[in-house]
């Protein structure tokens, strides 16, 4: 019996002279999963398991010649008895499987280009059909800037990494302070004093080396923003702690096209949108100046929940999962209002403004405005302070009169709330 099995195996070079001289059909009896990793192209699949079954229906031609191939040539020669007793009568096993056709340089295709490691870190998305093999290989090709490495920053950057984007970006020239810790995951008290772009390419790496980590451990200014946006990022995650640095990356995203999903935090409550350019509205749109310095907020003395910024940076790194992948609805021209204290997630619809500063039809400013300084009269920002924190908005003047009772807080709208909204969730609820 063995010398008949042996003597029923062809080499990878005959079996490859075989399809080209005879038309043999090449069956790959392999797992299903081994045949998305990679496959001989032309083949045929049906699992060994399968083959009883599933065969004479999609290879009806009982004297074509058959080659099985397996991996290395141990199940496609068991399946010949099986092609036996099916009628086919000219079947024989490739000797040493795909390994010995890869050796010598034939071609192979994947339908994703995952490798095995791969296909096991990222199985739970595969096994998702709104992901699967190609919406992951996306994610590796994907490149995300992130704005700030604190409290926002740091859920983001942990699951994008940990999902797999393939590129993440990290601007952030601050240093990791121990009042950071309460919240800024992505850093440790070994790290303190460290530089907290670094710090977080250190976790990022640990977490998942198929990661290329880029850090800029420089502040966002009017100087450098082009060079950095230039630098192929497909989206933005915003989680930025002051004014200047949202008005400065809102122009220069809208003006390099670039989708930034936008999150912002204080005390108990925190918001989550999209700012697609051109697409829906921007922040300018909605805010489209800073407040005067007298009402600007101290950069550093917004208190927040230290879980708070975990639920909305996780909230922004699901955007722009949704984005990469192109599924779901994602959140342009919604803001999303997360109240933490009432165990509430509210939104209201932000519209584009046709007469908007920078997005509209015609545009009044048209290149970067450093608003470095309005944060600094009298409440200059210590060393140390927390970012991925958004500054305490001020008190909204128009917005009690234009925003749902009850759908904005004051402490949760930015400054110059006159929202251009309307509700959907919260029309009616009074709280
Ligand atoms: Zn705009």
């Amino acid at each position: 019996m063995a010398g008949k099995t042996r003597s029923r195996e062809i080499t990878a070079r005959d079996t490859h002279q075989s399809i080209e001289a005879r038309g043999a059909l090449l069956l790959d009896v392999r797992s299903d999963e081994e045949w998305r990793l990679a496959h001989i192209p032309g083949a045929l699949h049906v699992p060994l398991s399968q083959l009883d079954a599933r065969l004479p229906e999609v290879a009806p031609d009982r004297k074509r010649p058959v080659v099985t191939y397996c991996a290395v040539g141990a199940r496609s020669l068991r399946a010949l008895p099986t092609l036996d007793e099916l009628g086919y009568e000219d079947a024989v096993s490739m000797s040493g499987g795909i390994v010995a056709w890869q050796e010598l340089g034939y071609p192979v295709e994947s339908e994703s280009g995952l490798d095995a490691e791969k296909r096991d870190r990222y199985s739970r998305h595969l096994l998702i059909p709104e992901i699967g093999e190609q919406g992951q290989a996306k994610l590796l090709e994907t490149s995300i800037l992130l704005i700030g490495a604190g409290g926002l920053g740091s859920p983001s950057a942990l699951y994008l990494a940990a999902a797999g984007v393939g590129r993440i970006g990290i601007v952030d020239d601050d240093v990791v302070d121990s009042s950071n810790l309460q919240r800024q995951v992505l850093h440790s008290t070994a790290g303190l004093g460290e530089l907290k772009a670094r710090s977080a390419r250190a976790a990022l790496e640990a977490l998942n080396p198929d990661v290329d980590v880029v850090t800029y451990e420089e502040r966002l200014t009017s100087e450098n923003v082009d060079r950095i946006l230039g630098e192929g990022w497909d989206l933005i995650v915003d989680g930025a702690d002051n004014f200047p640095t949202r008005y400065l990356l809102n122009d220069a995203s809208v003006w390099h096209d670039i989708p930034v999903i936008h999150g912002s935090i204080y005390r108990f409550e925190g918001q989550v949108t999209v700012f697609k350019p051109h697409e829906g509205p921007c922040y300018r749109c909605l805010f489209p100046q800073p407040p005067p310095p007298e009402l600007a907020p101290s950069c550093a003395e917004g208190g927040v929940l230290g879980v708070l910024p975990g639920v909305i940076g996780s909230l922004q790194a699901t955007e722009a999962l949704k984005l990469t992948l192109g599924i779901g609805e994602p959140a342009i021209g919604r803001l999303l209002l997360f109240d933490a204290l009432a165990a509430r997630l509210d939104e209201v619809q932000v519209r584009r403004d046709p007469d908007c500063p920078v997005c509209g039809a015609n545009p009044t400013i048209t290149g970067y405005i450093d608003y470095a300084e309005f944060c600094s009269p009298g409440v200059s920002r210590p060393a140390g302070a927390p970012t991925g924190q958004s500054p305490a908005p001020p008190q909204p003047d128009a917005a009690e009169s234009t925003a749902p009772s009850g759908a904005v807080s004051p402490n949760t709208v930015p400054y110059g709330a006159a929202l251009p909204t309307t509700t959907r969730e919260s029309q009616g609820k009074a709280r």
